[in-house]
């Protein structure tokens, strides 16, 4: 399979690649060079109607396809997405700015598991039945919707995109994916992989594009029955004010600002190895990482000394490089952004206890997008620092002295998608843990992921919830037969 990438990416449509009806073309920037490799199209609404024809054509024979058969294709995909992990791996990194070596462990082996985790799914799904006494029997048919859309940021670029589409295929749809115009390179290359794997013409079409340009073109078109989007509360938003009046289905995960909640009786040595790996991996930029760090005012001078000193041990440097924690942020807008934020929280008031400055390399990586990981300290829960998303090596310690502060401090976000609780004491985590208003609660532990649980947030970050049967649910419709006995 011949993964290479050319100077210009090419749409998915119909089974074929093919440039976009617009001409147009974006820059697609490698963030630690800030060297232009390949050109990405930007499509608008005569490519997104091309698609749509492709996946109404599809659809009719795609949704009565035995499952069998899904997932006989689905898991090809799968298998030949790990066998081409070196590539696509090197193609993310690239693209992305993060670690050659976070990009092997994590992103494309996790795009396979998407793949295979719904093939294999699929093969499982059941509906249920409803007796009732000698009266009637209900069942429950659940049926694909049609053309679904799915809309992927840039932070996890092929592990976001692939745990949307995977689902969206196995449940018997035909898909509009978009992935993010900053990182779309393997996205790209899924679309050779889906050809050689023997996925019909039209039941995957890959649209690539800007937000305002191609995404809304998704998003407003009416075959299109429903929306999975993960991206900012921003464009979520605007999303759900086009797609809402339309009774279009909608998942929406959006941004976060997850609290680290630290008590003094926590594994020490645990929390702070996986506390420094949950501020800064992918250099701050999942949206599961936590960035407003609370800790129990009797151990807060403790964690500050040990924290410290393990994070100026994090080394950022040249992604392709194996022994560097950190590679380079997304973009230059994004790069600017960050230490923006940095600004604003010294105006706040808070105190830099390490970083907070741009990191400058030298040779290849010399005009790249690199950030020191930076601690902040001093400034309280409601500030711009605490309440906004920064989104990269940027997190904030704060103190509490009782429970009942720490629950306070950590639901003043408006946001609520993950939590870490750290804690020895049994009682405790289960009491914080249905009190912190997030969709996601990681008790000792962080980012430790079984596909079949609830995905999702609450308050600003998003509505609905992806992952195991919710997934499956949400790209089907459910229909109840009533048979009168
Ligand atoms: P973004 O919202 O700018 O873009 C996300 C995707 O939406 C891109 O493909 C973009 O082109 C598209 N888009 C933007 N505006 C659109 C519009 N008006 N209509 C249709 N599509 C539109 O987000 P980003 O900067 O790419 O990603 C970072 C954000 O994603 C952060 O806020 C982060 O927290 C969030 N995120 C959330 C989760 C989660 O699971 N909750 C996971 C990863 C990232």
């Amino acid at each position: 399979m011949n993964l290479t990438i050319p100077y210009h990416l090419e749409n998915y449509i119909g089974g074929y690649l093919i440039a976009p009806l617009t001409g147009k073309f974006i820059d697609c920037v490698n963030p630690a060079t800030a060297e232009v490799f390949t050109q990405v199209p930007e499509s608008g609404e005569k490519d997104i109607e091309l698609a749509v024809k492709a996946a109404r054509d599809a659809f009719p024979a795609w949704s009565v396809t035995p499952v069998e058969e899904r997932f006989r294709i689905l898991n090809r995909i799968a298998e030949f997405i790990e066998a081409n992990i070196e590539a696509l791996a090197l193609a993310e990194t690239t693209d992305n700015g993060k670690p050659l070596w976070l990009s092997k462990l994590v992103d494309i082996p996790r795009a396979s598991a998407n793949f295979r985790f719904f093939a294999t799914g699929i093969m499982h799904f059941a509906t249920e039945s409803h007796s009732m006494e000698d009266k009637a029997v209900n069942y429950t048919l659940r049926q694909p919707l049609g053309i679904v859309g799915c809309i992927s940021p840039w932070n996890l670029p092929l592990y976001l995109f692939t745990w949307k589409i995977a689902p969206a295929l196995a449940a018997g749809n035909c898909v509009i994916a978009k992935p993010s115009e900053i990182t779309p390179v393997t996205a790209f290359l899924l679309s050779i992989i889906c050809k050689e794997a023997g996925l019909p013409p039209g039941v995957l079409n890959i649209v690539h594009g800007s937000g305002p340009g191609c995404g809304e073109a998704i998003v407003k078109h009416p075959e299109i029955k429903a929306i999975s989007f993960t991206g900012s509360t921003r464009a979520g938003e605007r999303i759900a004010s086009i797609a809402a009046p339309k009774f279009k289905k909608l998942s929406l995960e959006l941004g976060g600002k997850n609290p680290n909640i630290i008590f003094a009786d926590c594994n020490w040595e645990k929390m702070m190895k996986t506390t420094v790996l949950s501020s800064f991996s992918n250099q701050g930029q999942i949206c599961l990482c936590g960035s407003r760090i609370l800790i129990e005012q009797s151990i807060y001078e403790k964690f500050k000394k040990e924290f410290l000193e393990r994070v100026r041990k994090l080394t950022v440097g040249d992604p392709l490089t194996d022994n560097i924690s950190q590679g380079a942020v997304v973009s230059k807008l994004h790069y600017e952004k960050i230490l923006a934020c940095i600004e604003t929280a010294k105006q706040e008031g808070g105190n830099i206890l390490t970083g907070g400055n741009a990191v400058r390399l030298d040779g290849r990586c010399a005009g790249g997008y690199f950030i020191e990981p930076t601690v902040i300290e001093g400034l309280g829960c409601n500030c711009r620092t605490n309440m906004e998303e920064i989104f990269g090596p940027v997190v904030t310690l704060q103190s509490f002295t009782s429970e009942t502060e720490a629950l306070q401090l950590a639901n003043t976000s408006d946001y609520g998608l993950a939590a870490t609780i750290w804690t020895q004491d049994i009682s405790r985590a289960n009491r914080v843990a249905a009190k912190v208003e997030s969709g996601i609660i990681w008790v000792n532990c962080w980012l430790l992921r079984d596909l079949r649980t609830p995905f999702g947030g609450m308050k600003n970050s998003g509505v609905g919830r992806e992952g195991g049967w919710e997934a499956l649910r949400f790209f089907t419709e459910a229909k109840n037969v009533c048979i009168q006995l």
